[in-house]
């Protein structure tokens, strides 16, 4: 699973509002900025509303408050979701912000109380954006600056980290975490996690001991399973071919959760393991290396260390 900046284009199109297919335009052609993190608003996921969601369940599923889900997704302002409807999802609490043609997008940092450095980061170091994200909620500032966000440091020097192995053998990475070319299109694009290679129906299992806070399918995730850990932590499973555990269900590490397939739109046609480790921070659940957390590239994955 990744992220195309010509996906985004094509999926935002159909949304609710239509202002989400404004705002990414000039995001894209500004979109590959050396040493800029990909620009919030390119980072707009889709959810579709399944029956017994609510706006706070949505909200809580992304580590965000309803109120930002409502800013970006205005036919939803009633507080009220509905089965189907698609849900455009940023990837910090904010807002976003037309500038007016005679202001500058530092004018509007300046208005809302955001810094402009950060302003400029999150937007993804764009000179003259027509549409900024602004990190804030019901006009209090976020303080916690996407620069340091994108930096791999812990929020807190004592987090306990978790360390595991999602597969039962050590095989071989498809794609690696972080930027990528894709070979064909030379599009670049942001890789959450890492592929590891392994035939279909490969048992998957957790990293960790934690609670089961998502298993079902979900966009180009395909069946995807995601579990909370302590300290912040959350692993994700994705592009499974089928799912062995339930919602809310705890899990201890090595428990068996899915298997590996290639539902959803999987990065390469060689069956893989998508896996990631997010971090939650006051922007959101931030993707990390996951390579940090796994032992068995480092060495033999005994299974049980
Ligand atoms: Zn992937």
């Amino acid at each position: 699973m990744n992220i195309y900046y010509h996906r985004i284009l094509i999926g935002t199109s159909i949304s609710a509002l239509g202002i989400l297919s404004l705002v990414l335009l000039p995001q894209y052609a500004y979109g590959n900025v050396a040493n800029c993190p990909i620009p919030a608003l390119a980072r707009v996921q889709r959810h579709q509303v399944v029956n017994g969601e609510t706006l706070e369940t949505i909200a809580q599923q992304y580590n965000l408050v309803p109120e930002t889900i409502i800013n970006f997704n205005p036919s939803v302002r009633n507080g009220v979701v509905s089965a189907g409807t698609q849900l455009e999802i940023p990837p910090y609490n904010g807002i976003v912000v037309e500038v007016p043609k005679n202001q500058t997008w530092r004018q509007i940092a300046t208005k809302y109380k955001v810094r402009q450095d950060t302003v400029f980061e999150i937007n993804g170091c764009q000179k003259n954006p027509k549409f900024v994200f602004l990190p804030i909620v019901s006009g209090d500032v976020v303080q916690r600056l996407a620069v340091n966000s994108y930096n791999s440091t812990p929020l807190s020097a004592n987090v306990t980290t978790i360390t595991g192995y999602p597969l039962q053998n050590e095989i071989n990475i498809g794609l690696g975490y972080g930027w990528q070319i894709d070979n064909k299109t030379k599009d670049v694009f942001f890789h959450s996690g890492i592929d590891l290679l392994a035939p279909v129906a490969s048992p998957v299992q957790a990293i960790a001991p934690g609670i089961v806070v998502f298993a079902k399918e979900q966009g180009s995730y395909g069946k995807l399973v995601i579990i909370n850990h302590a300290n912040g932590l959350q692993s994700r499973y994705a592009q499974l071919d089928s799912i062995k555990v339930q919602l809310g269900q705890r899990i201890n590490k090595s428990d068996i959760i899915g298997t590996v397939g290639t539902t959803g739109k999987p990065t390469s046609s060689e069956p893989h393991l998508h896996f990631e480790i997010r971090l939650s921070s006051g922007l959101g659940w931030e993707a990390k290396d996951p390579k940090n957390y796994l032992t068995g590239l480092t060495k033999k994955n005994t299974g049980k260390n």
